[in-house]
């Protein structure tokens, strides 16, 4: 009935139809359209009601058969907001009080019924009022019954307190927050269950929100739950009112944020550690010294990690730690001080890392298993936690973490942790690496001391200071010994001489080692330089006379020494250097002990210098010629072949001798070179001679020590040689001193000789080792007296008696024996009466060109 257009279904309880129409007639001056059902039996009612839906009933009150009053009944029961209006003949007053109290809501009298159409719009009025008022009704029930169930069912705590906290209300969810019942709570006072702290501010405040009826918003409180844990509830309050409005209590809601903190605090922490990290990242990158980066590292747990104090201990050798860097809490780190100091006991956090490899976690020290005093000593220095990394595999070094709260450190946190110490060992390892090839750049790794680039920069600083000696020191002759003895061995070697030196010199004395066996010295000239020199030298000798221990064994060792001062021989410590390496070589020549630079030897160096270059042309120009020196057998002088020697003949210089320049060739290497056509030459002549019908003669040809260490030399000769092995032309000469050097090398190599049918002469011998003990050992057929003795022979009998003996002891191993540099006729004498096999010098026949030798001997 709410808009005009729908009609009013007026439900009318009328035995008389007339009375019905009546009634309807009356509806006209209704603003709506009446829609109407007749009913006069109680079966017909209950029908009606049900399918009609009316929306205001009309009753008569006494109908036969079927009364008002049980209209009103069934009425009321099933369709009680239904206004029921009673429209009758007169009944009386008290019956109309009735019928009204027991639920009709008006009374219309048939002779009346021009009031019926204001009756109905009051009754329906009413009706629709009782209708709206139920409905609240039953929405505030239902309201309340919703918030009840909330409130019961809350997971925050919500309750009600007096003043003082003490509980009047509590719902369930105080049990899962601090594990009491609701029941239990009641009359006490909640303030009882906080931390101390928190109570007391808590009692302080209330009076004075009392006093201003405020209560209070996301205050943080800390609760102890009933297992003695610590909670924190974020706490918003009313106060509660009584009538006056007089505040009596708070009504307050508690949302349980411990874990929320947790969360958000272990978020922090990784978050800390992730800072940590990337600060040390760059740290890295920024620090080349280790002492640093360990500084670094501590400084920065303590700044971007939040740590109280962090330190780094060191493994020492007794698997103790020793503190090495640390940053923090003063107190803290002299606790660890102290501790670093005693005895490296087990029960210590940093020991157990270290030995185990493994991170050491205490989340809680007061609660944790440590021993009491190490734990106490923690807590009185204001640590609850603690974490020790080991870093390194194994660890060479842990990095302890003193935090001031307790805290649990969880998977990720600890895979930070471990990363962390991950990046320091890694960054240690870089470094040391680093400064391991910066270190090497400036230092000879076998004995640690400066090497040339190092030694260089030091003598430039100090020739700005006045006079500088520089000597350069060589284990001339023993390093070829040391070197058979294997590399370890001549390292020890090389490394004692280098601490003996500098030992010996003292440290105002630069001693470098550029490398292999020659040392470096540059020192002040503080004295004369004549005086310099000696005690130079004085030092070396005493350096030679005292044996070296090395491997159980006594080594003496030779050193020669090259000496060039500045300013007279240099200004610049390259060319002291190199000056003082040609008066070394000067020293080695000349087998002195000491050799000061001067400017012949400069000449000659540089003379030397000249010498490669055209050598090294004279190979391009063909400049090379070999002559030949006849042998004669000593009896009956007959011609046995010759000697093939080389010549160069330079272009302005003329002919040179070999003397000077065989020693460059071997220096520089070219030596393999010359010996090669050496060789292939004197086969040509040879074999050009036999043609002429001279068989049987042979030409010996000269090979030097460098030739002969010649990886290649063999298979070179085996080229050459090979094929005429059955009658070979070509006999070898070497030197006594060349072969003793590496004597079970040299067997081989003479024996691979002999099998291509060589003979193998010893040159020069009795000059060198005289080791004529070696002789019978090594596979040779003839020794060469050295021309040396040959000219003392007829002059001195001492020579005389040991060539005697020479020649009896080759030949009682069945050697022959060639004397060199017969140039009289006493000395061929005296030679063959000794009973010397073979002759060769000028008196018989000087070296000469092939042709020449064709010509006078074939
Ligand atoms: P060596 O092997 O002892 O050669 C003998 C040297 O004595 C030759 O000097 C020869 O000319 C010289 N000589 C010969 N008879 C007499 C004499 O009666 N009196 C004097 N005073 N000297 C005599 P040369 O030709 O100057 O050679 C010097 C050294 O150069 C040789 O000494 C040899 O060690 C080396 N040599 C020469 N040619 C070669 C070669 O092709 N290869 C190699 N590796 N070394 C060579
Ligand atoms: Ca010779
Ligand atoms: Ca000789």
């Amino acid at each position: 009935m709410n808009s005009q257009s729908a009609a009013l279904k007026v439900l009318m309880v009328e035995d008389s139809p007339a009375d019905a129409d009546l009634i309807l007639h009356s509806l006209r001056d209704l603003p709506c359209p009446v829609e109407h059902a007749l009913v006069a039996s109680e079966a017909a009612l209950r029908e009606a009601l049900a399918s009609f839906d009316p929306d205001i009933i009309l009753s008569d009150f006494s109908m036969p058969g079927f009364s008002g009053q049980e209209a009103l009944s069934i009425a009321s029961e099933h369709a009680p907001d239904v206004p029921f209006l009673f429209v009758s003949g007169t009944i009386g007053e008290e019956l109309a009080i009735a019928t009204l109290q027991r639920g009709a809501i008006d009374y219309v009298l048939k002779d009346n019924l021009r009031r019926l159409p204001l009756a109905i719009e009051r009754a329906l009025d009413i009706a629709r009022n009782r209708r709206e008022r139920a409905q609240m009704e039953r929405a505030l029930r239902e309201s309340e019954e919703r918030f009840r169930t909330i409130v019961e069912n809350s997971q925050d705590w919500i309750w009600e307190s007096d003043q003082s906290t003490r509980t009047l209300y509590s719902n369930g969810a105080i049990a899962r927050i601090l594990g009491y019942a609701p029941d239990e709570l009641l009359g006490t006072l909640a303030s009882e269950h906080m931390l101390p702290e928190d109570r007391r501010m808590m009692e302080e405040r209330l009076p004075r929100l009392a006093a201003e009826a405020r209560g209070w918003e996301r205050w943080r409180l800390r609760w102890r739950h009933r297992d003695g844990s610590v909670r924190v509830l974020e706490s918003t309050a009313i106060p509660r009112m009584d009538e006056n409005g007089e505040v009596v209590g708070f009504r307050s809601i508690d949302h349980d944020i411990t874990e929320h903190l947790q969360q958000e605090a272990k978020i922090a922490q990784l978050a800390r550690i992730h800072a940590v990290l990337s600060a040390l990242g760059s740290a890295i990158l920024r620090t080349r010294e280790r002492q640093l980066l360990l500084d670094r590292v501590c400084r920065i747990a303590v700044e971007q990690g939040g740590f109280k104090a962090a330190c780094i201990g060191l493994a020492t050798e007794e698997t103790g730690l020793r503190l090495a860097a640390s940053h923090g809490d003063p107190d803290v780190i002299a606790y660890i001080a102290r501790l670093s100091e005693q005895p490296p006991v087990r029960v210590r956090t940093g020991i157990r890392a270290l030995r185990g490899g493994k991170p050491v976690i205490v989340g809680d020290i007061g609660r944790s298993k440590l021993e009491p005093v190490l734990r106490d000593a923690l807590l009185q220095v204001g640590v609850a936690a603690q974490v020790v990394l080991p870093i390194g595999t194994p660890p060479w070094a842990v990095l302890g973490l003193f935090s001031v709260a307790a805290q649990e450190f969880d998977k990720d946190e600890l895979g930070l942790l471990v990363r962390l110490a991950h990046e320091i060992d890694y960054a240690v390892d870089f470094i040391a690496k680093s400064e391991r090839l910066e270190y090497l750049a400036y230092h000879n790794p076998v004995t640690d001391l400066p090497n040339q680039i190092a030694f260089q920069q030091e003598v430039a600083a100090r020739l700005a200071q006045g006079p500088l000696l520089v000597a350069v020191v060589e284990l001339a002759s023993s390093g070829r010994i040391i070197e058979s003895r294997g590399r370890e061995f001549g390292e020890g070697v090389l490394r004692m001489v280098g601490q003996r030196l500098q030992a010996e010199v003292g440290p105002s004395v630069i001693v470098a080692h550029p490398g292999e066996y020659s040392f470096l010295l540059a020192k002040s000239v503080l004295g004369s330089v004549q005086q310099e020199i000696e005690s130079l030298g004085a030092l070396l000798r005493a350096l030679d006379d005292a044996p070296y221990e090395i491997e159980d064994e006594q080594v003496f060792l030779h050193l020669n020494c090259g000496v060039a001062l500045s300013p007279e021989h240099g200004t610049d410590g390259e060319t002291l250097e190199r000056n003082a390496t040609v008066a070394l070589g000067e020293a080695l020549k000349r087998k002195t002990r000491i050799e000061p630079f001067n400017e012949g030897l400069h000449e000659r160096a540089t003379r030397r210098i000249e010498l490669e270059r055209d050598l090294h042309r004279a190979f391009a120009e063909n400049e090379f010629e070999l002559w030949y020196q006849p042998k004669f057998n000593a009896v009956d002088q007959r011609l046995l072949g010759a000697e093939a020697l080389l010549r160069w003949r330079h272009p302005q210089a003329g002919l040179v001798s070999p003397a000077e320049f065989i020693p460059v060739l071997e220096d520089t290497g070219l030596i393999v070179q010359a010996g090669r056509w050496v060789m292939r030459t004197a086969l040509d002549t040879v074999l050009a001679w036999r043609a002429l019908g001279h068989a049987g003669l042979r030409i010996a040809v000269n090979v030097s020590a460098r030739e002969l260490r010649n990886l290649r030399f063999l298979d070179e000769c085996r080229d050459l040689l090979e094929p005429h092995a059955a009658d070979q032309l070509l006999d070898i000469e070497v030197t006594e001193s060349l072969l003793m050097d590496d004597i079970e090398h040299s067997i081989r190599l003479l024996q691979s000789l002999r099998a291509m049918g060589c003979r193998i002469a010893i040159d020069d011998f009795g000059t060198g080792y005289s080791s004529l003990n070696y002789l019978a050992r090594l596979p040779v057929d003839v020794i060469k007296i050295d021309q040396s003795f040959t000219a003392q022979l007829a002059h001195s009998p001492e020579t005389m008696g040991l060539i005697t003996n020479i020649i009896s002891l080759a030949h009682s191993l069945s050697l022959k024996v060639v004397a060199e540099g017969v140039e009289e006729e006493e000395q061929a004498k005296l030679l063959r009466l000794l009973r010397c096999d073979e002759l060769q010098g000028y008196l018989l026949g000087r070296p000469m060109p092939a042709t020449q030798f064709a010509e006078r001997l074939l």
